[in-house]
């Protein structure tokens, strides 16, 4: 294992350095780990090309990644849920677990959540990082670390699902076929939905939806209105969707998302598009179709973790790119560009498949 600590810097827009940094000093909570690999998410491109994601701004150096998986190399004095060798998904967020909305069982919403690559915390696109030891999920052999690394995209998918409570013979209409619709996809698969449109602009991503099982895929015509493309949508699904989750954040996807959804439905929003958006509130209202919103994930790490190794999700399909950590820049460009069909964009901090 590498002694150095290269490690991938944002320092500012379109500014990412390689550098070195000295190897963390651990807590007796934490443990030090040789990180394997770190999936690239839009939000990561978000920061390099726009230094900042809504009221979160980069205003000093910060180390990007944070869909990772790693081997523990050192434990805390107070560890005993892990040992030295471990292989495990970081789940990237750690919160304080005093306030009310930790101890409420809610703690994506703690104020207190130091959120990985997140300002104005560090990432960990790093060779060895330290984490907090119960934030780290042990994966069985059986579970490649990518995979691993892949537990953060589908641990939003699976709290998007729950949100929208989609259960058995549900049908769902995801809008939005990116990393995120389709590991929502996957997700209401695999909580028992019976028929699942995914929308997009792109044919290519659709391919992709109905590959991983998306019983029906829709291209949208960008002339169409909401309202005439969620006729479209009950046409083409055997009725109205009863759970619509927008993986997009366009206007036009949310409008859809409750024109489309039948009354007394949910309309879950993982999306983030503009700050504010005009959405046809009184049609909502008066057909009780419920819009809420997700915040990442809580408390969903296991059950995705489950769901993989149990092979009842294949995260695989996902990742189409491969680069080493010293190619970080290449790497963002695939991703940001969406070059060769890019989906999922893996970084690997140690050379691929050494872990496995
Ligand atoms: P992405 O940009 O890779 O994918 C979005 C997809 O939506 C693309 O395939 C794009 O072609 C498609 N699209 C664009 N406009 C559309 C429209 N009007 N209708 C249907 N499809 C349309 O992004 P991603 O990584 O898949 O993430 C999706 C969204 O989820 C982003 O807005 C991201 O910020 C958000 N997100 C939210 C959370 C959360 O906690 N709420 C977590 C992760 C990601
Ligand atoms: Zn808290």
């Amino acid at each position: 294992m590498a002694k150095d600590n290269l490690t991938a810097v944002l320092y500012g827009i379109e500014d990412m350095r390689l550098e070195q940094r000295p190897i963390p000093e651990i807590a007796d909570d934490e443990v030090l780990l040789a990180m394997d690999c770190v999936g690239i998410c839009g939000s990561d491109v978000h920061y390099l090309q726009h230094g900042r994601i809504g009221d979160f701004v980069l205003t000093k150096p910060m180390v990007i990644g944070h869909e990772s998986a790693g081997v523990v190399t050192k434990l805390g004095k107070k560890v005993t849920n892990l040992k030295v060798g471990d292989r495990v998904a970081i789940e990237p967020g750690v919160p304080c677990r005093y306030c009310d909305h930790c101890k409420g069982g809610q703690y994506n919403l703690c104020p207190g959540m130091v959120f990985c690559a997140t300002p104005p915390y560090d990432g960990n696109l790093t060779r060895y990082y330290k984490h907090a030891a119960d934030f780290c999920f042990k994966l069985p052999d059986h579970v490649s670390m990518e995979e691993g690394a892949l537990l953060e995209p589908l641990s939003v998918g699976v709290h998007a699902c729950k949100r929208a409570g989609v259960t058995l013979g549900s049908k769902v209409l995801i809008l939005g076929a990116g990393p995120i619709g389709l590991v929502t996809l996957l997700a209401a698969q695999s909580m028992g939905a019976s028929e699942i449109l995914i929308t997009d602009l792109l044919q290519q991503r659709l391919d992709v939806a109905k590959e991983l099982g998306a019983t029906h895929t829709l291209l949208l015509n960008r002339d169409q209105t909401a309202e005439e493309t969620a006729k479209l949508v009950r046409k083409t699904m055997s009725g109205e969707p009863d759970k619509s989750i927008d993986c997009c954040g366009a206007e036009s996807s949310a409008r859809l998302a409750i024109f489309a959804t039948r009354s007394g439905g949910v309309v879950v929003v993982v999306g983030m598009g503009a700050a504010e958006v005009k959405l046809p509130l009184i049609n909502a209202l008066a057909r009780e179709v419920d819009v809420r919103g997700v915040f990442r994930y809580c408390n969903d790490y296991a059950s995705a973790l489950a769901l993989v190794a149990s092979g009842k999700v294949n995260v695989k399909r996902l990742v189409t790119h491969h680069f080493d950590i010293k190619e970080t820049d290449k790497a963002f460009e695939t991703s940001r560009k969406g070059l060769g069909g890019a989906i999922k964009v893996m970084i690997h901090v140690q050379p691929r498949n050494t872990n496995n």
